[in-house]
């Protein structure tokens, strides 16, 4: 197994202490990682700055030649890369290799075409004699942070973006799971310029800090949770530093007097509980109209109590376990204490073989200000509530301090616009949740970050708007 931080264009061996890497469905070790050192992420990020003085300078036809061959290396590799990725986060392998996949190597692909759209507004005359022109060019080093739910899927968006902008990278994986981008760090070592794309692994408040306040990067560009985007906030504070920031979620599902109720508790059943809940944009907080309150239950409840929990290759599996001992028992934690004041429909109980499962869990009539209507729960939980005014479900579903996803469910499109009009969210999804397209922006408002990661507008985290004027004589 890889376990060496890639610097400067070599594998090395981290020199600090050494982390436990666990798989969480076995709750056994499966790796220990030995983290950089303060000195090691200092080198890390000098070789970024070094390299990028020219490969700011490369063309997009370049940049876009050399994402197109690192998705053709995740590609060839995909059954390996999806495999570390299932071992380390507990990923049922049809949702690692199947599903997460191939959006992972789509990501470079379509960075690939978007280096070369990026186009600023044109030239002109603004001054008598003059010559005006707007430049996009590429801000310079970024520190790119992943987190531990989708690993490699969340450093591609980083590093595809940052990449295609003409930006160097120095990229830290989560602690908890970072053996698929350590195997990435590899595969790039003989392809990219060195000090291009960096590795480094190690906790994030102790070395990770030290990343995001190097003088020398330009760019913090992290999904993780609040906290961590404050961290990232305040260092940014302290030496203008840009940030990009993808937060956490608490999704709501409206659903409307006309929906498709059968469709609502389908789509329930797949996108909530894919990755055992732990996503930003999982649909967890589901507002119904008092006239399918009853049956939505029955048919959420229905659903959800089939979902078969197991471990990543067993037949049938389509929910793994949660990534720590720790994150479980945070978890069952909320279930808990919501259990005085709402109903627990199925699931609320640990799973029945080792490793971390939890029970795919269906909490109903729970009240709007509740603890677990208005936090982030991040595992498998679904809430519903009920209501009977559309203005008063949307004002609900803007209360939160989230941002993120969110989505609508009814027949009528009048109502579908008008709703989603009112929606102080990210991206909204009408009678879908959890449909992703490189396309299209991941976009987060409030609490849930700033600007977006995928489609073009990422672009906009890692390049600078520049006036050049040219006078004539
Ligand atoms: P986390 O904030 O604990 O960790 C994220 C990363 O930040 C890790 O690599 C960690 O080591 C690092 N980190 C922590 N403190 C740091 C510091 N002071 N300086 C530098 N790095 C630091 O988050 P997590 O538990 O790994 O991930 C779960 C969270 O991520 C959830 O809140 C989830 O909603 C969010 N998330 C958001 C998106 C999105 O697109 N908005 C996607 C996935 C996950």
């Amino acid at each position: 197994m890889q376990t060496k931080l890639l610097i400067n264009g070599e594998l090395v061996s981290g020199e600090g202490e050494s982390q436990v890497v666990v798989e969480p469905a076995t709750a056994t070790e499966i790796a220990r990682i030995e983290e950089s050192t303060f000195e090691q992420v200092d080198a890390a990020v000098r070789a970024a700055a070094e390299a990028f003085e020219e490969f700011s300078q490369t063309s997009p036809a370049y940049r876009s030649g050399l994402l197109l061959q690192i998705a053709d290396l995740i590609e060839a590799n995909g059954e390996q890369l999806a495999a570390l990725e299932s071992l380390d986060v507990g990923k049922p392998w049809p949702s690692a290799y199947n599903d997460e996949f191939p959006l992972i190597v789509d990501t470079f692909r379509f960075f690939a075409g978007a280096a070369r759209t990026m186009a600023a507004s044109a030239a002109g005359e603004y001054v008598p004699d003059h010559t005006s022109m707007i430049r996009r060019d590429p801000l310079g080093p970024v520190a790119a942070i992943a987190p531990w739910n989708y690993p490699l899927m969340m450093a591609s968006w980083k590093i595809a973006a940052a990449m295609a902008a003409g930006c160097t990278v120095v990229l830290k994986p989560s602690e908890i799971t970072p053996l698929a981008s350590l195997c990435l760090a590899e595969l790039l070592a003989p392809v990219l310029p060195k000090g291009v794309q960096n590795v480094i692994y190690d906790r994030g408040r102790s070395v990770g800090d030290r990343l995001i306040n190097a003088p020398e990067i330009e760019v913090i560009a992290i999904t993780g949770s609040p906290g961590t985007g404050w961290a990232a906030m305040r260092a940014g504070a302290q030496s203008l530093k840009h940030v990009h920031l993808e937060l956490g979620g608490k999704a709501p599902v409206i659903v409307l007097q006309d929906a498709d109720v059968t469709g609502v508790a389908k789509m329930i059943r797949s996108a909530s509980f894919f990755n055992a809940g732990q996503d930003c944009a999982q649909p967890c907080r589901i507002l119904a109209h008092e006239a399918v309150y009853d049956r939505l239950i029955a048919a959420v409840g229905s659903e959800v109590g089939a979902i078969r929990i197991g471990a990543q290759k067993a037949p049938g599996t389509e929910m793994g376990p949660l990534v720590s001992a720790e994150h479980r028992d945070r978890v069952a934690g909320f279930v808990e204490r919501a259990r005085g004041t709402a109903e627990v429909v199925t699931g609320g109980a640990f799973g029945d073989t080792p490793g971390y499962f939890y029970k795919p869990t269906v909490i109903a009539n729970v009240d709007n200000d509740a603890e677990i209507a208005r936090n982030e729960v991040f595992g498998p939980v679904v809430t519903l509530s009920r209501f009977s005014d559309i203005a008063d479900a949307v004002k609900v579903a803007n209360s939160g301090r989230y941002g993120l996803a969110s989505s609508v469910w009814t027949r009528d499109v009048g109502m579908a616009m008008s709703v989603t009009k009112k929606l102080h969210y990210g991206f909204t999804w009408v009678n879908t949740h959890g449909v992703a397209t490189p396309e299209m922006p991941w976009a987060a408002m409030k609490g849930s970050g700033t600007g977006s990661d995928m489609s073009v507008y990422a672009l906009n985290g890692y390049t600078a708007v520049r006036h050049v004027m040219i006078a004539h004589a």
